[in-house]
C-alpha cells in the first residue's frame, strides 16, 4: 500500500506501524520508549505525528498506529512540535540529572526550568529496562509505587534472586540511569554482585556465571563437553574458521 510521509510516497507493508514504515525508509521520527526489540509501547507519546485521511486529521502515536492505504503523515507541525516540547519539558523535570534529558530539553527549545522534582533523578519511566528483562524471561524488575513516587525497582529493593546480572536493562536504558559497576571479576547491578566469566580465547570478561547457567538451562542443553566458553566475537571467529575448513 502507498502512504505519504512528509510528502514522500513510500510503499508500506500491511501490519507495520507508521514508525516502522518511516524507519525502514530512512525517515526520522523521534522516540523515547520505543526499541526495535520490543516494538512500540505508545506510552511516552514523543513519536506523535499528524495523520490525514479523507480530509480529516488526527494526532496519533506513530509507534502503535498501523499504516493504512492512502494516509498522509506529517512528522513535524507546530502542534506536533509543541507536544514534543511539552513532553521533553515534563520528562526533564522528572529526570533533570540525565544527560540524555538535558540534551533533549535543549534540542526542543524548552524554556520551563522550574524544577520541582528530584534533581538527582535520571529515570524517565520509559519501561524499556522492564521490557528487556521480561523479554529474556527473567522479570527481575518492575515499576513500583504510583504517581510521582513511581520508579523501577527489584522486589522490596532487595537483591533480586532471579536477576542473572546480564545488564540488558542497562544497555537499553536511554538515560543511562541503571548503575553497573565492574571491578575485577565482579559486576554489581541492582544491589547484587555477580562473578564475571572470562572468554577462554581473548580473555575478555563477557558474561556472568548466572547468565551462562541461565542460557544453558533455557536451551535445555548441557554445554558440549570440551567446548570453550567464548565471548560473542570469538564464538563467531570459531564458527567462521569451522565453515572455512568445511568448505575446503
Ligand atoms: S541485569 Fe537483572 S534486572 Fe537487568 S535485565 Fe538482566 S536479569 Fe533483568
Ligand atoms: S531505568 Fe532507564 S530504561 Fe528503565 S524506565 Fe528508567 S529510563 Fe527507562
Amino acid at each position: 500500500m502507498k502512504i505519504l510521509i512528509d510528502g514522500i510516497e513510500i510503499e508500506a507493508q500491511p501490519g507495520e506501524t507508521i514508525l516502522e514504515a518511516a524507519k525502514r525508509t530512512g525517515i526520522h521520527i523521534p522516540t523515547l520508549c520505543y526499541h526495535e526489540a520490543f516494538g512500540g509501547q505508545g506510552s511516552c507519546r514523543f513519536c506523535m505525528v499528524e495523520v490525514t485521511k479523507n480530509g480529516s486529521s488526527r494526532v496519533v502515536a506513530s509507534c502503535t498506529y498501523p499504516v493504512n492505504d492512502g494516509i498522509e503523515v506529517k512528522t513535524s507541525t507546530p502542534q506536533i512540535d509543541k507536544i514534543r516540547r511539552n513532553i521533553a519539558m515534563l520528562l526533564y523535570k522528572r529526570a533533570p540529572n540525565s544527560l540524555f534529558m538535558q540534551t533533549l530539553y535543549k534540542e526542543h527549545l524548552c524554556t520551563e526550568n522550574n524544577l520541582t522534582e528530584d534533581p538527582h533523578e535520571k529515570c524517565i519511566l520509559c519501561r524499556l529496562c522492564v521490557n528487556a528483562c521480561a523479554s529474556m524471561g527473567v522479570s527481575a524488575i518492575s515499576t513500583v509505587m504510583r504517581g510521582t513516587d513511581k520508579r523501577v525497582a527489584t522486589p522490596y529493593d532487595d537483591a533480586a534472586a532471579v536477576c542473572i546480572g546480564c545488564a540488558a536493562c542497562a544497555q537499553v536504558c536511554p538515560t543511562g540511569c541503571i548503575e553497573v559497576q565492574e571491578e575485577g571479576n565482579t559486576r554489581r547491578i541492582w544491589n547484587r554482585d555477580f562473578v564475571m566469566v572470562a572468554c577462554e580465547d581473548c580473555g575478555k570478561k563477557f558474561a556472568t556465571r548466572e547468565q551462562l547457567a541461565y542460557i544453558v538451562d533455557k536451551s535445555k542443553q548441557d554445554s558440549p563437553e570440551g567446548e570453550l566458553q567464548l565471548c560473542e566475537t570469538c564464538r563467531r571467529k570459531v564458527i567462521a574458521r569451522k565453515l572455512e575448513t568445511f568448505n575446503g
